[in-house]
């Protein structure tokens, strides 16, 4: 809260925002569905993929998964579609598409 009036904002600092999103425990993502903020999703062309693992390291929120087959393949439930994946990419194998309304 800010408490006094800033005379410029010069003045505002990180000390007068307000209280924003708290994390009370570490490690909690995984409890989160973030996969509901897409608005584009990966789609994978296995036909293109080398396995290469480029976007397995890349995804910022850890969405991908190998599978038995040895394919990398993005988590829905948790992928933000943030296009990472897709834009390192070598082999041009992932596309996003627009989300649609299931
Ligand atoms: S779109 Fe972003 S969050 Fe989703 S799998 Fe690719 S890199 Fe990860
Ligand atoms: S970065 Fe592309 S080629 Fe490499 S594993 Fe992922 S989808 Fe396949």
């Amino acid at each position: 809260m800010v408490e006094k009036k800033l005379k410029s904002a010069y003045e505002f600092t990180w000390k007068n925002m307000e209280v924003g999103n708290i994390i009370t425990e570490p490690g909690n993502a995984s409890a989160r569905k973030t996969g509901d903020w897409r608005s584009n999703r990966p789609i994978l062309d296995k036909e293109q993929c080398s396995k290469c693992a480029f976007c397995w390291i890349y995804c910022p929120d850890a969405a991908i998964k190998q599978e038995e087959d040895g394919y990398f393949v993005s988590d829905l439930y948790y992928c933000k579609g943030c296009g990472i994946c897709a834009n390192v990419c070598p082999k041009k194998a992932i596309t996003m598409i627009e989300e649609v309304e299931e």
